[in-house]
């Protein structure tokens, strides 16, 4: 008998669990019919709500609900590794406890492996219910993360992925620290196809990620999957020894045909500010780097477990 197995991150989500669990088993009699058994872990990413309670209480009553516990809150991409690690199924599928993921869309996805694709992911094609600045800011991210990765990033990727054990391994191989899920996906490959829908709003409680931990999330995905920074600083760098080797020669030669009147201090002032702001910036650009490889070598595990049911 096959096993799917159904991985949802939890971080004070106590509202939604029991409604998670009662729509996903509402959707999997497709999955009885094909003789495929589902196991639903629950990775709860050391809320300090009553999340653990209710995913304790959902144990007791069916086998088929197993938990993982941190030991504090590591962030979702950590509970996906933890997840991943811990499913048996032959097939795996990540989802959000908010119900952002429909369960109905389940049997399409399933349909798609059957046909011999490695992973089905899913998009958003709308940002329905969020911010305008939030959008703006996601669409730029985008484009500017295609434009300087080579490793595609889908414009309103959700996490939401069926996978085959196969793609499963690849990406428990990908043993990084700093985890940038949607960049690790890409990065894998296998045969994958895309499905489409119109972005639906959180069931209940709130998001976890505000403006800030999306800018800085951004950030890491940048350092995770491209080096082209680096390069920019150094072009910015070549760019500006070219620049001032050129004014050099350009002040000798008027220095000997008009002699040499002492004037430009506020230029010279305006010139200092701006090359040691460049410095400063690519000098930033490499600690970027330098701090993510600093936390790499450390080989800190990714998450620590409390409590396994
Ligand atoms: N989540 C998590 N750890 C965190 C933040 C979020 O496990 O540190 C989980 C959260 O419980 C939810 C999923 O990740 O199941 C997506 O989070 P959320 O709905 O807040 O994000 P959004 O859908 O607004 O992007
Ligand atoms: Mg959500």
């Amino acid at each position: 008998m096959k096993l799917l197995s159904v991985i949802v991150p939890c971080y004070n989500e106590e509202e939604n669990i029991r409604d998670f669990y009662e729509e996903l088993f509402k959707n999997t009699s497709f999955f009885d019919e094909k003789g495929i058994e589902v196991e639903l872990i629950y990775i709860d990413d050391g809320s300090t709500d009553r999340t653990v309670e209710e995913v304790k209480k959902l144990h007791e009553q069916d086998s088929r609900v197993h938990m993982v516990s941190f030991s504090r809150n590591f962030g979702k991409e950590a509970a996906i590794y933890a997840g991943l690690q811990k499913a048996k199924g032959d097939l795996a599928v990540l989802m959000d406890a908010d119900l952002q993921d429909p369960p109905a869309l389940l049997p399409d996805m399933y349909a798609y492996i059957e046909q011999g694709y490695d992973s089905v992911a899913t998009r958003r094609v709308t940002r329905k219910g969020e911010p305008p600045v939030r959008s703006f800011f996601a669409r730029m991210f985008y484009r500017i993360m295609n434009k300087i990765s080579k490793t595609e990033i889908v414009d309103g990727a959700r996490d939401y992925r069926l996978m085959t054990r196969q793609v499963v391994e690849a990406i428990l191989a990908m043993s990084e620290y700093n985890r940038f899920t949607k960049g690790i996906f890409g990065w894998v490959g296998y045969k994958t196809k895309w499905l489409e829908y119109e972005n639906i709003e959180r069931r209940k409680g709130e998001t976890k990620w505000s403006f800030w931990k999306l800018f800085v999330y951004s950030l890491e995905g940048i350092t995770a999957f491209s080096t082209v920074p680096l390069t920019v600083a150094a072009v910015m760098g070549a760019l500006f020894c070219v620049m001032a080797f050129v004014l050099i020669i350009v002040i000798i030669v008027r220095t000997l045909i008009f002699g040499d009147p002492t004037s430009g201090w506020p230029s010279l002032v305006c010139i200092i500010l701006l090359v040691s702001g460049v410095q400063l910036f690519c000098l930033g650009i490499v600690g970027q780097y330098l701090s993510k490889t600093y936390m790499e070598v450390k080989r800190r595990p990714i998450y620590l477990v409390k409590e396994d049911l």
